[in-house]
C-alpha cells in the first residue's frame, strides 16, 4: 500500500478538512503524518508528501526543509502553499508591527520570516493543486494521478450561468447584496466574478449557490506562466465587453480589503524571481 504525510506549515487546515471528506483514498493509501488526526512528531519516510500552508515562520522552514528528504514526491496543496493564502496577511506592515509588539509576550510563538513564501522559493515541487481548499474531487485526481481527469480550462465552462449581450451593468453591486437571479452569469447582474480566467476543475460550487467566484483555483493556464497584470488585464477585458462599469471601479474593488482573496491570489505573481511554475505541472 502507497503512503503519503501531510505537512502542514502556516495555514488554516481547511485543505486537510477538504482531503479528510475525500475517503475514497482510505483503502490504497496509508496516512502516516497529519497533525490534525495522527499525533507523530517527524515525517516518516512516505511515497508522497503532501504540503499545506505557506512559509511564514522559521519553524515552517525547517519542518518543510526536513520533511522533503523523507519522500519520493512532493505535491503543493491550496492556496498558501502555491500564492500565499491567509499566511500572506502577515507580508502587511500593520499586522507584522501588532505581531512584533506581542511577540516577547509569547516565547513559544515561531519567529516569523521577513515575508511569507510559497514553498517552491525553497524545496522543488513535482505538482501543485490549486484552491482554498482544493475539492475533495481535486484531491482525488492528484492522489490517484488520474489521467482521464481534465478540468475544465476556466470556470466559468463549468458555471452552466449564461452570458447576456444586452444586460449590462453601469456599477457594482457589493458582495452578498441584491437578489441574484438563477441561471444568468454574475458578470451580467453587476457582481465581480473573475470565473473566466480562473481555472476549473472545483465544479463552479461558489457561482452556481450564486456567489462570485474569486478565483482560489488561481489563473488559469492562460496566465499561469505571466505576471498577475495579464490576469487583471484579462478580467478587466472580460468587464469591458460584458458591463458599462468604468475600470476604476473594477480595479479598485479587485484591490480593495474586502476582496482580499485576491491580493493573496495576486501575492505571489508580482515582484519575485521565482521562474514561471509549469502549466503541466498544475492540476
Ligand atoms: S463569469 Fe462567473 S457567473 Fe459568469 S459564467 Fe463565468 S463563472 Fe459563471
Ligand atoms: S468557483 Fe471560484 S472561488 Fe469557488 S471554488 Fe471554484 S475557483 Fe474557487
Amino acid at each position: 500500500m502507497k503512503t503519503f504525510a501531510v505537512l502542514q506549515l502556516s495555514g488554516c487546515a481547511g485543505c486537510e478538512v477538504s482531503l479528510l471528506n475525500a475517503d475514497a483514498w482510505i483503502d490504497e493509501y496509508k496516512l502516516l503524518y497529519m497533525p490534525l488526526v495522527i499525533s507523530a512528531y517527524n515525517v516518516p519516510d512516505v511515497d508522497i508528501l503532501l504540503v499545506s500552508g505557506g512559509v511564514r515562520t522559521d519553524e515552517d522552514l525547517y519542518n518543510l526543509r526536513r520533511a522533503v528528504k523523507n519522500t519520493k514526491q512532493v505535491i503543493a496543496v491550496g492556496t498558501c502553499a502555491i500564492s500565499g493564502g491567509i499566511a500572506n496577511l502577515g507580508n502587511r506592515d500593520e499586522v507584522r508591527k501588532l505581531f512584533l509588539a506581542h511577540q516577547v509576550e509569547r516565547p513559544h510563538v515561531p519567529r516569523l520570516l521577513p515575508r511569507s513564501h510559497p514553498i517552491d522559493t525553497f524545496v522543488e515541487v513535482d505538482r501543485y493543486l490549486p484552491g482554498c481548499p482544493p475539492t475533495p474531487d481535486l484531491f482525488m485526481a492528484i492522489l490517484f494521478d488520474k489521467p482521464d481527469f481534465k478540468p475544465a480550462r476556466t470556470v466559468c465552462q463549468e458555471c452552466g450561468r449564461k452570458k447576456l449581450k444586452d444586460m449590462r451593468p453601469k456599477h457594482l453591486l457589493g458582495f452578498q447584496s441584491g437578489e441574484v437571479l438563477p441561471d444568468i452569469c454574475l458578470i451580467n447582474q453587476g457582481y465581480l466574478c473573475i470565473g473566466s480566467s480562473t481555472r476549473g476543475g472545483c465544479g463552479a460550487p461558489c457561482t452556481r449557490a450564486g456567489h462570485p467566484c474569486v478565483g482560489c483555483r488561481g489563473p488559469s493556464n492562460a496566465f499561469i506562466e505571466k505576471e498577475s497584470s495579464a490576469w487583471f488585464d484579462s478580467i478587466q477585458r472580460v468587464f469591458a465587453s460584458m458591463t458599462d462599469i468604468p475600470p476604476e471601479e473594477i480595479e479598485a474593488a479587485l484591490r480593495s480589503p474586502q476582496l482580499a482573496l485576491f491580493l493573496f491570489q495576486f501575492s505571489d505573481y508580482a515582484g519575485t524571481d521565482r521562474p514561471p511554475r509549469q502549466k503541466e505541472k498544475v492540476l
